[in-house]
């Protein structure tokens, strides 16, 4: 395997993964284990990841300063020649508010790369033991929110999303359940039996799954009491699983032929 290996100077934004510290990905845990100083987004981040750190490295959570405070470290840090790490959860594309930490470190002429990370839903979908792209069912995966203090542009209201059916999974609004049926209804093609689950921090030791449909998901996560970090996944595909798929995948159908196999005649 390739030898990663940081660069004095420089900052490597790293997805951590959904929770589990085994989730990191091989370079994103050597980006770790090569740092001095980390900045970790604590609210999701498990800190047992910031054991691989070496002895002496500087580590601060970001949860409780604003973005000039946590630039303010990557800077210094990077200036003093320091090999940087700032730690997001999930993969840091997602919902990580890294495009203004990138285009500050741009402006101040700091190299950066980023290392993926395995997104929540990926883990919620493990944690369901479901796949979320099924033939015959649903082609798409959209990944989206209501908006909340963030806005969400009007073409991608959830109830103008949920028009396209398929499966949609929603971060950040398990808060806002009743708004998220409402909308999801409105979109026309969702039904109240319409299944849909709701995965509260997968991955972690105290993982919750809640299972439901549309007509009921809303009161089965108040009764769990969810309010927070969980994933909330819609779908036909959900309800495919427990009848039987309908139509088994090509990829592996002995009369089609891919880049990797030739067709069985
Ligand atoms: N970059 C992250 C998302 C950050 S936004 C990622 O790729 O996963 C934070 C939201 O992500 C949470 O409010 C929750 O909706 C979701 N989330 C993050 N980790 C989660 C987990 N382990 N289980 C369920 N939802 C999670």
């Amino acid at each position: 395997m390739n030898n990663f290996q940081m660069t004095p100077g420089e900052v490597i934004f790293v997805g951590a993964g959904p929770g589990d510290p085994e989730l990191i990905t091989v370079k994103g845990l050597k980006a770790l284990q090569q740092a001095e100083l980390v900045v970790y987004a604590g609210s999701l981040v498990n800190p047992a990841l910031l054991d691989e750190c070496p002895a002496g490295c500087e580590i601060y959570d970001s949860a409780p300063l604003n973005l000039e405070q946590v630039l303010v470290l990557l800077i210094a840090g990077a200036r003093a020649g320091k090999k940087v790490v700032r730690l997001h959860t999930g993969d840091p594309a997602l919902y990580g508010a890294i495009q203004e930490q990138m285009e500050v470190l741009d402006s101040e002429n700091i190299p950066y790369r980023v290392i993926p990370g395995v997104t929540a839903t990926f883990a919620a979908a493990a944690s369901l033991k479901q796949e979320l792209t099924l033939p015959g069912v649903s082609q798409t995966l959209v990944l989206t929110r209501l908006a909340g203090r963030t806005p969400v542009p009007d073409s991608e209201a959830l109830r103008n999303i949920a028009r396209n059916g398929g499966t949609i999974c929603l971060y950040l609004s398990v808060g806002m359940m009743d708004q998220l049926v409402v909308d999801l209804l409105a979109g026309g093609v969702f039904t109240p039996q319409t299944p849909a689950a709701v995965v509260y921090r997968a991955s972690w030791p105290d993982e919750k799954i809640v299972e439901g449909t549309l007509a009921d998901i809303a009161a089965r996560v108040a009764a769990a009491g969810i309010t927070r970090q969980a994933l909330v996944l819609v779908g036909e595909v959900l309800k495919a699983r427990r009848q039987g798929v309908p139509e088994k995948s090509k990829l592996y159908d002995a009369g089609f032929a891919h880049g990797y196999r030739s067709k069985v005649e």
